[in-house]
């Protein structure tokens, strides 16, 4: 059988990876877009094992301590968040192509563990530089100006890591269709 292939698009916050991800979901039913795991409680209108695997911390743990996660992490609030391996290994057995987004910081973790050439790696570049993110995130979400230069900070070392990708898209104010184009193109070539 046809091997298949991992794809990780990574980048800074407000780079547009979330809509990205969205718009090739939308254009590539036959694509695999595994959901992580999740210990906060579901919203309304999110669906089990689509937006997230929504499992109780206990169980959680458990699973950390069988390695069964890529990477994982505990986002504010005191949740935890992760990536199973399994769904990623399991695509690619099927010949498909398996695609994962991941922070910075995710991908790092990742990088450690998972040899290269199991995987390709997008990273998303803004355009416009990091006071365009820090608008965009700041309009996501209420935040205060000292965690908004934090975050800022911490964007302008993200962008230093560009190097680590194996290749880079450039995110533009305005022109998502042609970053989703410039990623379809990496990943069928
Ligand atoms: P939310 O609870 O709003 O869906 O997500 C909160 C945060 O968790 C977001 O910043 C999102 O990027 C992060 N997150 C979601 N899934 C994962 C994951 O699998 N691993 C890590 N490290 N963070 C995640």
């Amino acid at each position: 059988m046809k091997q298949g292939k991992i794809f990780f698009i990574s980048g800074p916050s407000g780079v547009g990876k979330g809509t990205v991800i969205t718009a090739l979901r939308e254009k590539h039913k036959n694509w695999v877009f595994p959901p992580s795991c999740t210990t906060r409680e579901s919203r309304p209108g999110e669906i089990e094992g689509e937006t997230y695997f929504f499992i109780s911390k206990e169980e959680f743990l458990k699973r950390v301590g069988r390695d069964e996660f890529l990477e994982h992490a505990e986002v504010h609030g005191g949740n935890l968040y992760g990536t199973l391996k399994k769904p990623l290994v399991t695509g690619v057995e099927q010949g498909k192509i398996v695609i994962r987004e991941f922070d910075v910081q995710g991908f790092l973790q990742v990088r450690e563990k998972l040899p290269k050439e199991y995987y390709t790696s997008i990273f998303l570049k803004p355009a416009e530089g990091v006071e365009v993110l820090g608008e965009r995130i700041r309009h996501r979400a209420p935040i205060t100006d000292e965690e908004l230069v934090r975050r800022m900070e911490s964007m302008k070392n993200e962008l230093k890591l560009e190097h680590l990708y194996d290749y880079t898209v450039i995110s533009r104010q305005g022109a998502i269709r042609q970053m989703v184009e410039d990623i379809e193109h990496i990943i069928v070539s």
